[in-house]
């Protein structure tokens, strides 16, 4: 199957436009395909994107480093697949390393490339931590995501502020009690 041209994608807005009762041909909304468009392919760009690519290159000098190493408070800009609508959170990410690490930034860019997808939380969660588990090998993974999703919050049962907490534990942080605990209070610890 051919993919949709950008034009497509434009006449499909147009559409919805219409649908909801308005009229495509005014000022106003005149440019908003293109610019739905082009924004959908922005918030939609893992498509284009191997998030695993990321954790290629690591890092071997270490110093003997053989603790948790966490990143709190990634931004998560996806949505939800049932809807198409935005679900906005954080992302606490960490791993146990073995031997090596990697740089930072990429397990920003590994949740970026999983999250800009049409997904559901639990698997954008476990795409995330399976993704560092199989490249990077560590000894265990743990990711937390905590997400508001406007399907929840601006439709439907209407539950402003309503969060879902999904977490997904690997290896020795899912298996040692106290590793566990420790990722657990470094996320929680604000
Ligand atoms: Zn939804």
């Amino acid at each position: 199957m051919a993919k949709p041209t950008q034009a497509d994608a434009e006449a499909a807005v147009r559409t919805l436009i219409e649908w909801a009762g308005d009229d495509p041909d005014r000022e106003g909304l005149i440019d908003t395909p293109s610019r739905v468009a082009r924004s959908y392919r922005e918030l939609f760009a893992g498509y284009e994107d191997d998030p695993r690519s990321y954790l290629q290159r690591t890092f071997a000098e270490v110093g003997g480093y053989d603790e948790l190493i966490v990143l709190k408070n990634i931004r998560v800009v996806s949505f939800c697949e049932h809807h198409m609508l935005p679900v906005i959170g954080r992302a606490h990410v960490g791993y146990l390393p073995r031997n090596r690490v990697v740089g930072i930034s990429k397990l920003a860019r590994v949740v970026h490339g999983f999250s800009r997808r049409l997904q559901i939380q639990e698997k954008l969660t476990a795409d995330i931590a399976e993704a560092i588990q199989d490249v990077l090998q560590p000894q265990g993974v743990g990711v937390v995501i905590e997400a508001e999703h406007s399907c929840m919050t601006l439709r439907g049962v209407n539950t402003p502020d309503s969060t879902l907490t999904t977490s997904r534990l690997l290896g020795g942080i899912r298996e040692d009690a106290r590793t566990r605990e420790e990722f657990l209070s470094l996320v929680r610890g604000g």
